[in-house]
């Protein structure tokens, strides 16, 4: 168990689970890619390692870059509106691979789509190491899928609790039934 903050925390999916579900991933999308240069996005901060371990596992050409999130200045935060950041590449008649580390109601997947459509990109593919389906609640297609997770908090492996947790190597859950929103 692991205190981060007020908040208690126990083991919950190993470091080699997550190195399989990484690798399960690659395959999937190297079988559906081929020889094709796919440019991997992945979307900061939380997807930094995942990234990393999904991109040295990849083993042909392809691009990678960062975008990020931030919530727009002078708007309520309980509002949760949000931009993207960074994508300054021009992605025409790509095919680009969007790699989250985790998708919870969906609410950043639908900003990335935003941002997309209007990139005039050849393919956009949706990969995510950590899924929530109790808590997805938009319709867009989760091409890659990692782990299925329930609807509980989760830290490590780049992801955080306020701050903290983001350099563990694996993941660690809340030991409470409080939903996330009770955190932030
Ligand atoms: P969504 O927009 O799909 O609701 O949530 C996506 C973002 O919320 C993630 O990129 C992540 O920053 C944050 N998030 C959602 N669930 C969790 C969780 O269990 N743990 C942490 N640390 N962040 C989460």
């Amino acid at each position: 168990m692991i205190k981060l903050h007020n908040k208690y925390f126990k083991p919950f999916i190993s470091e080699q689970e997550i190195d399989e579900a990484v690798s399960k991933m690659v395959d999937e999308v190297l079988a559906d890619l081929g020889d094709e240069i796919p440019v991997f996005v992945g979307i900061l901060n939380g997807s930094f390692m995942f990234v990393s371990d999904f991109v040295k596992k990849y083993p042909k050409p392809c691009e990678v870059t960062f975008i990020k999130l931030a919530s727009y200045e002078g708007v309520k935060s309980t509002e949760d509106i949000q931009r993207l950041i960074g994508l300054t590449q021009d992605l025409t008649g790509r095919t680009v691979v969007i790699l989250e580390d985790i998708i919870d109601t969906g609410n950043t997947l639908e900003e990335v789509h935003r941002i997309f459509k209007n990139e005039n990109v050849k393919s956009l593919l949706i990969a995510t190491l950590f899924y929530k389906p109790e808590a997805y609640k938009k319709d867009y297609k989760l091409h890659y899928i990692g782990i299925e997770i329930p609807n509980k908090f989760i830290v490590g492996y780049g992801l955080d609790y306020d701050g903290l947790g983001r350099d563990i190597p694996e993941v660690y859950q809340i030991k409470t039934t409080q939903h996330m929103t009770n955190l932030v």
